[in-house]
């Protein structure tokens, strides 16, 4: 597919390690030696003195600190050798000779050569030119080779050296993926839900398919359209499914590609992208994570390189006809930290949300997935739509993923509907841990925390129902949770509600006050989420009586955690802490009130749920609505 890739490669210490091997088989690591191996000796200098002496010795060889020599026939013990010719330096074939050669380690001795001069022993020293080659190549070679190496890895790590002319010609490419018409098999189909996204970029498709019917009419078309959403809504999928469905080429780039070590770089490539896109047309470039560039301008010192990145994209986005049938496709989840410049019309001047989906969206993206997967017995994807509020088509996509990967670790051969809520819980929580020893008395705490957090849920008004609660520890940390699920979306939350969350929240801490006296730990998680609700009531969502309609907080990257900036006076601050306080005080008096009154549903739940460790809602359910199977108190087990 992707047509511009190069066969790889070989790289340079490849081509370096092969040119060493072939300088070693051609010089030989040490030259041979020219007193040939007979049989070898070795013996100590005094036994070569005395032999020499006795003018015994035929001949002599010096080589790297190692005399070698041999003896006249006439000493030899045993005469097997042929005639000898002496020539000065004599080269001695030594396969047709085996004689002794006897090896003594050289001394320090600067009459030597008077004396074998004067006992007419013919004497060589063998200095080993091969090995001065080989030295003189490691030397200075090896050093160059190995630099030009560290270089080119440099150079290509900066620019990834491309096919382009001249020195530096690699350095702009703009590398971008380029696939060609009809190739990408992603279409509409695949992508669930996101319909308004579908219906926006569905005019692009037709443009693309028949450019003439708008051009005669006069209309322009967008040059570019934003996907802006939250990661993993599906912003690359819908990019892919507009190539597919238009069937043109499609050139795709991430934003972080553009961003090079050299100033102007970036420049380039966009300047080599958009040269590439006209070529092709009609075609549709992307731009993935196009904040990596596309981020605003500002005052202070700003980044040279992306800002002439970014001013190359806008001229670039300028320069071409509204209708030379390049479509500009771009994907962020920061669009409010994008450049204006880049927003304003004709440019980008098409905004395609892609929000994270509802629950038939969900459903639908489930289905999808679930589609590529075996699955036995009764399927029920909208009850897992429904208890995944909040989750990213990615996050779903991972969940049947998760489920089918459970399904073959237990040794199935299909998903079965069990797989596929473990796998929700695994997406929630972690995954068990089995190997966690609890003592009694602390699963005890859990325990009575979870159903304390359930039975003040069950007997709230404005509550979500009791989905699950279980104690087996998690991976995340968690020592147990307690899963809620609306039966039908919600798009809002009344004040009455958001109490109630808080409440909820709050009665995990009141049932462990409530039955040991004592708080842990453990309900850490549940008083941050509940302390953010209660500010957010206060600073955002206008629901506390003295401060009435008033925004003390703003919300700054929306599609990427909900940080928020305090923007009031520090006496104002001052007071939101003492209302936030006064609302979770309030709401954990009445988190006690509910328990208090339940306590004999809250003890035998508790009881169930140290005994099984996971109950459904259902279960839940039944026994506080059972009747009291103790007399001691007088329960009301209506709703
Ligand atoms: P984004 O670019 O918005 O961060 P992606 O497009 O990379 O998200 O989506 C990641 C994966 O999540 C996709 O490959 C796909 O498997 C799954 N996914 C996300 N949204 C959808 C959807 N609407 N329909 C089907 N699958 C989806
Ligand atoms: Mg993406
Ligand atoms: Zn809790």
């Amino acid at each position: 597919m992707d047509e511009k890739q190069k066969k790889p490669r070989r790289p340079l210490w490849f081509w370096l390690i092969l040119g060493l091997g072939a300088a070693v088989f051609i010089f030989g690591l040490g030259a041979p030696r020219t007193l040939s191996s007979g049989n070898e000796e070795n013996v100590t200098y005094d036994v070569f003195l005395t032999a020499l002496e006795e003018g015994k010795v035929q001949e002599v060889e010096l080589k790297s600190g190692t005399l070698y020599y041999t003896l006249k026939e006439t000493a030899q013990p045993a005469a097997t050798a042929g005639p000898q010719l002496n020539f000065g330096f004599r080269i001695m074939s030594g396969s047709s000779k085996k004689e002794t050669v006897y090896t003594v380690t050289a001394m320090e001795d600067p009459n030597l050569v008077d004396r074998l001069h004067a006992a007419g022993v013919t004497f060589s020293e063998n200095p080993g030119t091969g090995n001065m080659l080989l030295l003189i190549l490691l030397q200075y070679a090896v050093p160059i080779l190995f630099y030009i190496a560290i270089f080119s890895f440099l150079f290509r790590r900066m620019g990834k050296l491309g096919a382009g002319g001249g020195l530096m010609g690699g350095f702009g490419k703009s590398n971008a993926r380029s696939i060609d018409g009809g190739e990408v098999k992603t279409t509409f189909a695949d992508v669930a839900g996101q319909d308004e996204a579908k219906e926006s970029l569905q005019e692009i498709v037709s443009y693309l398919h028949n450019p003439k019917e708008y051009t005669e009419i006069g209309a322009r078309m967008p040059r570019g359209a934003l996907l802006i959403g939250p990661p993993g809504t599906g912003k690359t999928l819908m990019a892919r499914a507009v190539a597919g469905e238009a069937g043109v080429p499609f050139l795709s780039i991430s934003g972080p590609e553009f961003v090079e070590l050299f100033v102007g770089m970036g420049a380039s490539k966009v300047r080599d992208l958009f040269k590439e896109a006209r070529e092709k047309a009609p075609c549709i470039v992307f731009i993935d994570e196009i904040d990596a560039i596309g981020k605003k301008r500002d005052g202070f010192g700003g980044n040279d390189e992306r800002e002439q990145t970014l001013n190359q994209l806008l001229s670039e986005m300028d320069g071409f006809e509204g209708n030379s049938g390049v479509v500009v496709l771009a994907a962020t989840n920061r669009p409010e930290s994008l450049d204006k410049a880049l927003l304003r019309p004709g440019r980008f001047d098409r905004r395609v949300p892609v929000e994270l989906p509802d629950q038939s969206g969900r459903e639908a993206i489930l289905r999808i997935h679930c589609n590529r997967i075996k699955t036995e017995g009764p399927i029920d994807l909208a009850a897992i739509a429904r208890i995944t509020p909040g989750a990213s088509g990615a996050d779903l996509a991972n969940v049947i993923n998760e489920a089918a990967l459970c399904a073959v670790r237990s040794g199935r051969h299909a998903v079965k509907q069990k797989d596929l809520e473990d796998s929700v819980d695994v997406a929630l929580a972690g995954k068990q841990r089995k190997s966690m020893v609890i003592s009694q008395r602390e699963k005890e705490i859990i325990a009575y925390h979870e159903v304390g957090h359930a039975l003040v849920a069950a007997k709230q008004k404005g509550a979500s129902p009791v989905h699950k609660i279980t104690i087996i520890p998690r991976t995340s940390g968690a020592l147990g949770f307690t899963m809620q699920a609306d039966e039908d979306e919600r798009f809002l939350m009344d004040k009455q509600e958001a109490f109630a969350k808080i409440v909820t929240l709050t009665g995990g801490r009141a049932a462990e006050e409530i039955r040991f006296d004592s708080v842990t730990t453990g309900a850490s998680n549940d008083i941050e989420q509940a302390t953010g609700i209660a500010r957010a009531m206060i600073t955002r969502y206008g629901m506390s009586e003295s401060f009435g309609m008033t925004a003390f907080e703003q919300m700054v990257n929306p599609y990427l955690g909900n940080d928020t900036t305090m923007n009031c006076s520090q006496e104002t601050a001052a007071r939101i802490d003492r209302e936030v306080i006064a609302l979770i005080d309030k709401a954990y008096d009445q988190a006690k009130t509910i328990l208090r009154d339940n306590r004999s549903k809250l003890d035998e739940i508790a009881q169930v749920l140290i005994a099984r460790e996971t109950i459904s809602g259902q279960e839940f359910m039944d026994i506080l609505n059972a009747p009291v199977a103790l007399p001691a108190k007088q329960e009301e087990t209506n709703e």
